[in-house]
């Protein structure tokens, strides 16, 4: 069993459908646990929301995701993703904004917890230190445990105490003894100074978690934005991953 691990897609679908096509060429997936924030940012969040629902899939809630349809405050958002996340609001229809005010907090599915930001505060918390991913492994009772939110690819392993690397494409994790937080990094939004759409594999049956990175058309998805009036900047950050 092989599952296609994806957080952070906002409403890119050319870096989904990449996504797709990547994991059909290196053995394909039976299920999607997504980390949240389908939707804001980027042009397409009707088509990201179908594509989504096409797999079996376990979604969590992102703050995107709920902000876009007033479930979530996006007071703390900077004035370029809130006026992403008002557009995005314009283009849901009735069942997308049900779909998306449903999504649950926290998922639990075998050895592992799925939550967008952390456990300890599953819609807003960015996990960037090892301090803060100590205090989460309090928050949640499985070994493993993906997040979002960042979109950037890392990896937390509790030995004596908690260590933080960076995921690297294609070294795959061994699931052992050890207590992991992992960050898959973002499909539709990368900020680690690559640009390419990243995502992560676990394979079941092999006890592993691999890194992938994989292009995409970035202009086309800047030719949708530019014609959705979205903000410029948002449109420019994709050419750098950041
Ligand atoms: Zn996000």
């Amino acid at each position: 069993m092989r599952y296609a691990i994806l957080a952070d897609i906002h409403s890119n679908l050319n870096a989904f459908k990449a996504v797709i096509d990547d994991l059909n060429s290196r053995g394909g997936f039976q299920k999607i646990w997504c980390l949240g924030d389908v939707v804001g940012y980027g042009p397409e969040p009707h088509e990201c929301i179908q594509l989504l629902n096409e797999y079996d899939n376990l979604c969590v809630a992102g703050n995107h995701d709920w902000a876009c349809i007033g479930k979530l405050s996006n007071i703390i958002f900077n004035p370029v993703a809130a006026e992403a996340c008002a557009w995005t609001e314009k283009q849901l229809n009735d069942w997308e904004i049900n779909y998306l005010a449903a999504l649950p907090e926290m998922i639990t599915e075998g050895d592992f917890t799925l939550v967008h930001g952390s456990p300890r505060n599953p819609l807003t918390e960015y996990l960037f230190s090892d301090i803060d991913a100590e205090q989460n492994l309090a928050y949640f009772d499985t070994p493993y445990c993906l997040i979002g939110h960042s979109h950037v690819p890392m990896i937390f392993e509790k030995n004596n105490t908690v260590i933080f690397t960076r995921l690297i494409e294609g070294v795959p994790v061994q699931l052992g003894n050890n207590r992991l937080i992992i960050n898959p990094g973002g499909v539709g939004q990368p900020r680690d100074n690559d640009p390419r759409a990243a995502y992560a594999v676990y394979d079941r049956d092999l006890g592993i978690i691999e890194h992938f990175r994989v292009e995409y058309d970035i202009k086309a998805t800047q030719g949708k934005m530019r014609r959705a009036g979205l903000p410029e900047t948002l449109v420019t950050r994709l050419d750098y991953g950041r």
